[in-house]
């Protein structure tokens, strides 16, 4: 069993973690809250003061956290992982970055003579539990083969896409398809809503329709109870699509789907609810075409 460290225990990084330590691995954790940690160590992870205390302590050091300058802030500085790493160990991040944020990781990784893989998701909180998400994933080859009986542990779909960073331009592209995919069921609900149908049964049989595709299934019950809690915050689903615009504009990619939801994403975030789960795009526009429930 290996010795595995894993950084960030937000609302992925806690069930990812602990399906670590169902599968017998020796767990050792950081999170900047420590509190969030109850789960996992009542499971039988062990806690370390710092960033740096996991690396010294694990063989394999997973990175699960918001973005690209919280990934920077585990890793850099006296207290970071980097400062923990020794020759042979290799560094996992699953967060959701940019090329340039994974870039300037990785260098630092190799300079104290050990290995990145690039590991985002897809997949929610649900698929995170149930140890079901896809992986993608980027890097040497050899180390990748190393990493993957792990990645097995955390998700069904393994996926290796390229020798570098390949994986982190994969995962935002298929991201906004997932928010754009988010705002076409809201006006395919509002509409009906206003028609006079009833919200669960359209969102069911959108679910079952030909564009009945996996997220439309995992947030028809939200939508219709309209409550929205955070398993994928508007905030970072901002994050996402602003990176993913970055890279359009470099490769000179128009996406006009993805800036239009951006736009929407930000009414949702100027209107409090940065918080909510992104498919609160539905609730957005019901206030924005006069309709309440
Ligand atoms: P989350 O619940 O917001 O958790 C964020 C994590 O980052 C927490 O551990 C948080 O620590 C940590 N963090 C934030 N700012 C920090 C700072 N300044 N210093 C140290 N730690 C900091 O996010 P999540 O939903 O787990 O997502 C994690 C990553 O996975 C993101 O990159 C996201 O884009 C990606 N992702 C998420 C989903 C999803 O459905 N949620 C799906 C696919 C990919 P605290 O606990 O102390 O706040």
């Amino acid at each position: 069993m290996a010795k595995v460290g894993w950084i960030g225990l937000g609302n992925m990084g806690n069930p990812m973690s602990q399906n670590l330590v169902k599968a017998g691995h020796d767990v050792v954790v950081w999170n900047r809250t420590k509190s969030k940690a109850d789960e996992v160590l009542a499971a039988g992870a062990t806690w370390a003061d710092s960033p740096k205390e996991v690396a010294e302590k694990a063989d394999f050091i997973f990175t699960m956290v918001a973005d690209g300058p919280t990934l920077h802030a585990v890793a850099f500085g006296d207290n970071g992982y980097i400062a923990g790493l020794s020759a042979g160990k290799i560094a996992i991040d699953m967060s959701t970055v940019s090329v340039a944020e994974s870039v300037k990781v990785n260098e630092a990784v190799e300079a104290a003579g050990c290995k990145l893989i690039r590991g985002p998701v897809t997949g929610s909180t649900v698929l995170a539990q149930s140890a079901t998400l896809g992986i993608l994933a980027s890097g040497d080859k050899a180390t990748y083969d190393k990493v993957l009986p792990l990645f097995e542990s955390l998700g069904a779909n393994q996926f290796y896409v390229g020798g570098a960073d390949e994986a982190r331009v994969l995962k935002l592209a298929i991201n906004t398809m997932i928010a754009t995919t988010m705002q076409m069921e809201a006006e395919a609900v509002v509409l009906c809503e206003k028609a006079g149908l009833d919200v669960g049964q359209v969102t069911e049989v959108i679910a079952g329709s030909a564009v009945g595709s996996g997220i439309c299934k995992y947030k028809a019950s939200t939508i219709t109870e309209g409550t929205y809690p955070a398993a994928f915050s508007v905030k970072l689903m901002m994050k996402d699509l602003d990176l993913a615009l970055d890279v359009a504009k470099q490769y000179g990619v128009p996406m006009l789907s993805t800036s239009l939801t951006r736009q929407q994403l930000a009414a949702a975030a100027a209107t409090g609810r940065e918080e909510k789960d992104f498919a609160v795009l539905t609730e957005v526009l019901e206030d924005a075409s006069g309709y309440t429930r």
